[in-house]
């Protein structure tokens, strides 16, 4: 899991949020609750394919698509973590199922490294491009290219912040920094933009690109609405909570509120497209999910504004907030949750900050 916020510097997957997952009720899974290992590919829709990439922690895998292109050829969405066992699986993929089919192009829909991390090698593979918007592939050009040893000042003033300990800092930055790099390969330095609104047609559907933000910057859903079917990515997923984080690249930026704005947005799609989301199974109750996360949020702001009566740092939310405890491994992970939230009610005009020494101290306003 991630050491701090943003996934910037994580090994795996971020995409996980720490907060108990919102009800799921309302959701239907036509295809059932089990999905193709890696290495395998289930035809899911006309002209649609589904396979599975190898992810290391509780998440499990990455659902990855394939999307029949012109002249027998296949567009592939999302690329897996660069692991040996991920490489595996396309290897499997590439001599089994895909045997004999070149990709078109790759298709990310953000640069969190289970998402982009094989792409570059694809993209190479096939000598074909790389289509992302422009906020992800520029993260994920900058990350790759953030071959410092030591943790940079800002990252220690972030966790100061927060309110961790010297002793808790002084570990992190005995961890080093780029372990972002490690889990991708690299990112080619061409590519083609996806921009919100616009429609691109891969074999015989018409895709249209819906950007989201709060868990990514840029994150890029594609909706094809005549044939019914969302690539979500994890903008929406069924049974965890996507990971909404204060990042530390924009410490004064507000997530959680870009979050909602995007669920929002999505609230406008069709209710009854089948969505393929990045983790899980594909599900309908599109409106349904959206409303469960759109409620959870607002229910944890509301929860972390009464436990506001007093000054409390970042660190001492995560009891109201997770509801579990959070060791050494989560500590990342539920600071940058804890500190979207924080930041969220202060935007809201909820919650005031005073700092003392470092430490962001948040009271009800
Ligand atoms: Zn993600």
């Amino acid at each position: 899991m991630s050491t701090r916020s943003e996934a910037e510097d994580a090994p795996d997957s971020p995409d996980e949020s720490l907060a108990l997952a919102y009800t799921h009720r309302g959701l239907t899974y036509p295809l059932g609750r089990s999905g193709p290992e890696p290495g395998q590919l289930l035809p899911l829709a006309d002209g649609v394919g589904w396979t599975r990439s190898p992810v290391p922690g509780s998440l499990g895998h990455i659902n990855l698509w394939m999307l029949d292109d012109d002249g027998g050829e296949v567009a592939i969405v999302d690329s897996g973590l660069d692991s040996a066992p991920a490489r595996d699986a396309w290897e499997a993929l590439l001599g089994g199922p895909l045997a004999g089919r070149p990709a078109s192009r790759i298709l990310v829909t953000h640069f969190h490294p289970d998402h982009v991390g094989l792409a570059g090698w694809l993209a190479e593979r096939f000598g074909v491009r790389l289509w992302m918007s422009r906020g992800e592939w520029l993260f994920a050009r900058m990350l790759t290219a953030d071959r410092r040893d030591a943790p940079p000042p800002e990252a220690i003033a972030y966790w100061r912040a927060a309110g961790w300990d010297e002793v808790r800092i002084a570990a992190e930055v005995a961890k080093g920094w780029g372990r972002f790099a490690s889990a991708v390969s690299e990112i080619p330095v061409s590519y083609v933009r996806l921009q919100d609104g616009e429609r691109i047609r891969i074999g015989r559907r018409e895709w249209r690109i819906v950007i989201g933000s709060g868990h990514s910057p840029e994150h890029a859903c594609l909706v094809d609405e005549a044939g019914g079917l969302m690539i979500a990515g994890d903008q929406v997923l069924p049974r965890i909570t996507s990971n909404v984080s204060l990042s530390l690249s924009e410490p004064e930026a507000d997530p959680l509120g870009e979050w909602l704005d995007s669920i929002a947005r999505l609230r406008e799609l069709p209710g009854d497209l089948l969505v393929l989301p990045s983790h899980g199974e594909p599900f309908t109750g599109l409106h349904a999910r959206l409303d469960a996360l759109d409620g959870g949020h607002r229910r944890q702001l509301d929860a972390l504004h009464a436990h506001l009566a007093e000054p409390r740092r970042a660190v001492d939310c995560f009891g109201v907030l997770f509801g579990r405890r959070i060791d050494d491994r989560m500590l990342g992970l539920a600071t940058g949750e804890a500190m979207a939230h924080l930041r969220r009610l202060e935007v809201e005009g909820r919650a005031v900050r005073d700092v003392r020494d470092g430490t962001h101290f948040y009271s009800q306003a």
